[in-house]
Parts: structure tokens; C-alpha cells; sequence
């Protein structure tokens, strides 16, 4: 979409840390950190939230996955653990209408989260 803000990322109209890159995903550091490590991972394909997520979309999936993994094993957090979170519509706060991936570690994070 072209007014998206991921989608412009994705198009480098906007600029961000990017740290990882595949043919259908994106991972750039989160401008606002809620931990030392707090990547987004996204596909480039525009979703507007996992609601949307269809059949189809199985092998993304698979993708954003070994993706996660791989930032994982750059930031150094895939021994020490971390946590990967999606927010969905308005009650869990999802602020950007692109499906996207919080990668976050390298602190104790508590559980259940707030
Ligand atoms: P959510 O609340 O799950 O929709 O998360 C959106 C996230 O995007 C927040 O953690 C923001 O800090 C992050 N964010 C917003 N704008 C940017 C940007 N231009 N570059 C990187 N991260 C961003
Ligand atoms: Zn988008």
C-alpha cells in the first residue's frame, strides 16, 4: 500500500536500520526499543494484521520464521532466549496496519506480559 509506512520502508522511501533481508522479508530495529534487542520482522508482501493471514500465505510463514531465527542468531539471543510478539487490532495496541513481528531480548522479559 502505497501511504503504509512499512510498505515505504520496504520501498527505502522511509529510512531504517535494516539488519536482515530476504526475498519476501524484512527485519530493521524498532525506532522505539522496549528491549536491548527489538527487531521488527515484516513480510514485504502488505498484510494488514494476522487476522488476514490466509492458506496461501503458508510459506511466508515459513519465511518470517527462518527470518526470526536468523535475527535471533545475529543479535546473539537465540541461546539466551527472546520473545516474539503480534499485535492484533486495537485492544493489544497494534499501531502500524502491516503485519509485523516484534523480536525482543537480551533482558529478563516478565511473564504474563502487562
Ligand atoms: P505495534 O504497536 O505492534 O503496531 O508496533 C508498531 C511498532 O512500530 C512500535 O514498536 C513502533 O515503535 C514501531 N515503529 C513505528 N514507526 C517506526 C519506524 N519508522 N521505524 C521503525 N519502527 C517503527
Ligand atoms: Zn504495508
Amino acid at each position: 500500500m502505497a501511504d503504509c509506512l512499512f510498505c515505504r520502508i520496504v520501498k527505502r522511501e522511509i529510512p531504517a536500520v535494516i539488519v536482515h533481508e530476504t526475498e519476501t522479508t524484512l527485519a530493521f530495529r524498532d525506532i522505539n526499543p522496549k528491549a536491548p534487542v527489538h527487531v521488527l520482522v515484516i513480510p514485504k508482501e502488505h498484510i494488514d494484521a494476522l487476522i488476514r493471514l490466509e492458506k496461501r500465505h503458508a510459506p511466508l510463514l515459513g519465511d518470517i520464521h527462518e527470518t526470526i531465527q536468523e535475527v535471533a542468531r545475529m543479535e546473539k539471543v537465540d541461546t539466551t532466549g527472546f520473545r516474539v510478539i503480534v499485535n492484533n487490532g486495537p485492544d493489544a495496541g497494534q499501531a502500524v496496519s502491516h503485519l509485523h513481528y516484534h523480536v525482543l531480548g537480551q533482558r529478563h522479559l516478565g511473564w504474563p506480559p502487562g
